[in-house]
């Protein structure tokens, strides 16, 4: 019978380097929980509906990315490609916006694409997501970017740059984009790029394509033409983020894969990553809400790529501190001393103390190996001739010290051996 592999560019993260998978997540989280940002979790997929118009019909990732499938009920799905549409929905759908002003949320999950598989760009990944919905203050702007800066800095990265621009809003943006088509229109541009001008104008200043680059050298730029509202927001979100200790560069032609972005928006790239080198990015989205059928709210936003910071981190050379592993691991030798083993490790898990044991006929021999390779610090070695005599050998793996300890302290004994 032939085996299985994984899709196409999915990946399977197995211990140990889960391990390290978990703190990068966790490390990104921290900031946003002390933020006093709330854990929301919607389903893994929505109405394609939701995704169509709340990440936009001329957006990659809808036109061309998304996993999208009929239900048996005759509905149709989407893997959601990103998670900020599906919280939006949420929150118009529960009313959250009744409440305070602004909902903070966080999340964090599997996100799915059709991409092109290559180094740090996969067709599954993880992000974890973070929203402020309701109020459009540069302050908030401001706070969703230091969140991000503190989680990259936290895990001791240093070789990432945060690129940051404005994207203008209804009160200039129109009038720009029309500059920006007629400036278009007089290039030497292949049928492809016309089209995608026709859609998003932005996204041509986007190319990568030198003879692209080139020809656009003297494009006008948004941030030439914002309106007073939106330099005025502009300047003060820039003010807080020097006030916060946030460097940024600007970035006037930074355009991201998303349609609904206006005002702030930004991006942080790391310099070890190759092509695929975003390990985050966001923005202030002011239509979204509406354009989900919600009530005409602002809100700002981010989503951090966990797999491609971990990427990130591995090219800095960094060390992931993981938390604690195996603490105790106990040896039983003989029948009687099984069922006390199993016993033991029942009561030290209980405890709070991370323990384990073996499984299967293994010998002392294999024992030991196995108490070896779990991390363990300490090992219980007890056979049926110390239970007799009523006592367990407590080991130090690391020293190979050994005493006997009475069984009524052995818990005891084993709870303060562990913890110091
Ligand atoms: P986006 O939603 O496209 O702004 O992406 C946010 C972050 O998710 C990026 O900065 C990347 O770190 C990560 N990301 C996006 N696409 C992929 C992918 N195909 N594989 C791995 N990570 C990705």
């Amino acid at each position: 019978m032939s085996t299985f592999n994984a899709p196409k560019g999915t990946f399977d993260t197995l211990p140990p380097a889960s391990a390290e998978f978990l703190a990068v997540r966790d490390t990104l989280v921290a900031p946003l929980r002390r933020a006093g940002y709330g854990y929301i979790e919607t389903p893994t997929f929505e109405d394609t509906t939701v995704f169509a118009r709340g990440v936009g019909e001329s957006t990659d990732v809808v036109a061309k990315e998304m996993y999208t499938f009929t239900d048996r009920g005759g509905r149709s799905l989407t893997l959601r490609p990103e998670l900020t549409a599906g919280l939006m929905r949420a929150f118009i759908e529960h009313r959250m916006y009744a409440g305070a002003l602004p909902v903070k949320l966080w999340s964090v999950g599997s996100v799915f694409r059709y991409e092109r598989p290559q180094a740090g760009r996969y067709r599954h990944f993880t992000q974890v997501d973070v929203e402020a919905l309701g109020v459009d203050d540069p302050a908030l702007d401001a706070e969703m970017v230091a969140l991000a800066t503190q989680g990259y800095r936290d895990l001791g990265l240093t070789g990432f740059e945060l690129l940051l621009t404005s994207l203008g809003d209804e009160t200039c943006r129109p009038q720009y984009r029309e500059l920006l088509v007629a400036f278009l229109e007089r290039l030497d541009l292949d049928a492809d790029t016309r089209a995608r001008a026709a859609l998003n104008p932005l996204r041509v200043l986007d190319d990568k394509r030198p003879e692209v680059q080139a020809q656009l050298a003297d494009a006008p730029l948004m941030v030439d033409h914002l309106s007073d509202s939106t330099r005025a927001h502009y300047d003060a979100v820039r003010q807080h983020l020097t006030d916060l200790g946030v460097t940024w560069t600007e970035a006037p032609r930074l355009v991201r894969g998303l349609d609904y972005y206006t005002k702030t928006t930004f991006e942080f790239v790391h310099d070890g990553l190759g092509a695929q080198s975003a390990i985050g990015g966001g923005g202030r989205y002011d239509g979204l809400s509406a354009a989900l059928g919600g009530p005409d709210l602002s809100g700002i936003g981010y989503a951090v790529g966990v797999d491609r910071t971990l990427l990130a981190i591995r090219a800095e050379g960094l060390d992931v501190v993981t938390s604690a592993g195996m603490q105790a691991f106990v040896v039983p030798l003989g029948a009687a001393a099984k069922s006390f083993a199993v016993r033991l490790v029942g009561q030290l898990r209980a405890a709070g103390i991370s323990a384990d044991t073996v499984y299967g006929d293994r010998g002392l021999k294999g024992a030991m190996k196995a108490a070896d390779r779990s991390g363990a610090t300490h090992a219980v070695v007890v056979g049926d001739r110390d239970l007799a005599e009523g006592v367990a050998q407590l080991r130090d793996l690391r020293t190979h010290e050994q005493v006997a300890v009475p069984l009524g302290e052995l818990l005891d004994r084993v709870r303060a051996t562990v913890g110091s």
